[in-house]
């Protein structure tokens, strides 16, 4: 392994010297390990920690809308760079190219929405809230943050953190996951570029012990988490017990409900886009299709059938492909294990993705598009997020059925309604118990200046991420009450004062 395909942390005035603490990153279309990153710790956090407090002081006292120029300077660079950036995505994580573009656009969304910060940390002022006296409140960042992501948006989920954190006037840690990490070494030297000054923006690469220490830290206030639920949790309680504003997003399984008198084209369709887009591994992914009425739920599963079985699936660069292959050979394992339990949970499989080989890349990660009919949810594939290319519809009776079921499940993150009717859409919109909710959107994720989020075991803590959200998340409010010399009362005060 040559000297350039070892990854290593960004931390200022850090020298990486030879750990040799490694573990492989894989090209998921080829099965090859085409990196090795090195894996740092305690020591490793402690030092960007103090690089970030250092720079933290200067950084904060810079005015927002200079602070703002970096960002601007970044999204020009991210705009210019952005096939290349997509091509590492695809490397690393698998998924084609095109939807690669699209994650880092939406990436990009929220640069430009953190280039408007001077508007959105603006206070408010009160005047003669007494005689002679006003009253005003404000934003401060927190310090120094951090940022814990999954493997599945390597750019766009650290994206959806740093450039609000900054742009606030905080200095950010990022811990990127361990199968994708290059593009947060990428985004750490656009930032360089950009004229961010150093101890701002540092990445530090790892597992569990990088993030314990993250959580542990005194000198870090605040982590945001995005993974799966279980790690989600543990995030949240040990990082608020020790102190800390925690944001922490977990898992999901997002059900999208056709209503009888949905355009059932545009509904296969849609959910074809979302069920198998990027190999079912998105948080916003529909795992689950829940047609009401016998007659739709047929149509729906007819039609769905014709097109999964002749869905593209190549490797990331191949410009056919619909779908690439899936992180790790032990995912894709898991995934296929899914596909068995549903079998023998009785579950009917109408399209079986297992034993997919594509030729020329007979080592790559690939699981083909699955598709389950008749399940109930007692099965563990309807209950469990599975995280791949595999659909399970859930017939029912009734819209207050299917209500229901979307209502009763542990998740709460995306969920969508396919109909014409507008008080179908309301009531839905209204009574569901979900944080993010499509009206013939299938994946309604919100745009950079409404916030990311979902409800019950979707989100711990209660910022979702990005747009206002954001900024309150990585601002503390602080209110002053200012009296000018000349209203200065007569005399000590014993009794709570009052304004007359
Ligand atoms: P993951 O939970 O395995 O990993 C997420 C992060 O946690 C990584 O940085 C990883 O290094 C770290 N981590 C893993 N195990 C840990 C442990 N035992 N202790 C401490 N840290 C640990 O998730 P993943 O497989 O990378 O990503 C897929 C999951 O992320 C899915 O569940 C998906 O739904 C979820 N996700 C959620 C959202 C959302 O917005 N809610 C968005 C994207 C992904």
């Amino acid at each position: 392994m040559t000297k350039a395909n070892v990854i290593e942390h960004v931390i200022y005035g850090y020298d990486a010297g030879a750990s040799d603490n490694r573990s492989d990153v894989f090209n998921p279309a080829t099965g090859e390990v085409s990196a090795q990153l090195v894996l740092g710790g305690e020591q490793e956090v402690n030092l960007a920690v103090a690089a970030a407090k250092d720079a933290f002081p200067a950084w904060a006292a810079t005015p927002p809308h200079v602070r703002a120029r970096v960002l601007f300077q970044l999204r020009d660079l991210i705009e210019r760079d952005l096939d290349r950036l997509a091509g590492i995505i695809t490397a690393e994580h698998g998924k084609v190219h095109s939807d690669a573009k699209g994650e880092v656009i939406r990436g990009l969304e929220v640069v430009e929405f953190a280039c408007g910060i001077p508007q959105m940390m603006k206070g408010e002022y009160s005047q003669q809230v007494g005689n002679g006296i006003d009253a005003v409140s404000f934003r401060q960042p927190l310090g120094v943050v951090a940022g814990i992501t999954p493997f599945n948006f390597p750019a766009m989920v650290p994206m959806w953190m740093f450039p609000v954190a900054l742009a606030c006037g905080n200095c950010f840690i990022l811990k990127p996951s361990e199968r994708d990490p290059s593009l947060a070494n990428e985004i750490a030297d656009l930032l360089a570029k950009a004229g961010l000054p150093d101890g701002v923006f540092q990445v530090v690469h790892g597992g569990k012990p990088v993030v314990d220490a993250i959580l542990d830290h005194p000198d870090i206030e605040a982590v945001s988490f995005v993974g799966s639920t279980p790690i989600a949790e543990y995030v949240y309680r040990r990082g608020s017990s020790a102190g800390k504003r925690v944001q922490a997003l977990g898992g999901a399984k997002n059900h999208m409900v056709i209503m009888p008198d949905a355009d059932l084209d545009k509904a296969v369709d849609a959910l074809m886009g979302a069920a198998y887009g990027s190999a079912g591994e998105r948080c916003m992914a529909i795992s689950v299709a829940v047609p009401v009425g016998k007659e739709t739920a047929d149509a729906l599963v007819a039609r769905l059938a014709t097109k999964v079985r002749t869905l593209k699936v190549g490797a990331g660069t191949d410009d056919e492909a619909e779908m690439g292959p899936l992180i790790t050979r032990e995912h894709a394992e898991k995934v296929l294990g899914y596909v068995d339990i549903g079998v023998s949970e009785g579950a009917d499989l109408v399209v079986d993705g297992r034993g997919l080989k594509i030729q020329g890349y007979e080592n790559g990660f690939f699981v083909g598009g699955s598709l389950f009919d008749n399940v109930t949810p007692d099965m563990r594939i309807y209950k469990e997020e599975i995280f791949g290319p595999v659909l399970s519809v859930v017939r029912t009776e009734s819209f207050e059925a299917a209500l229901d079921l979307v209502n009763a499940h542990e998740f709460g993150n995306g969920t969508s309604i396919f109909t014409r009717d507008g008080d179908t859409a309301q009531a839905f919109m209204g009574q569901v118990r979900v944080g993010m909710v499509g009206v013939n959107v299938p994946i309604p994720v919100p745009m950079a200046f409404h916030s990311f989020g979902g409800w019950k075991r979707s989100l711990f803590g209660d910022h979702h991420m990005h747009g206002p959200e954001g900024v309150r998340f990585y601002t503390r409010l602080k209110a002053a009450t200012l009296r000018w010399p000349k209203g200065i009362r007569e005399g000590a005060e014993f009794v709570m004062p009052t304004l007359k």
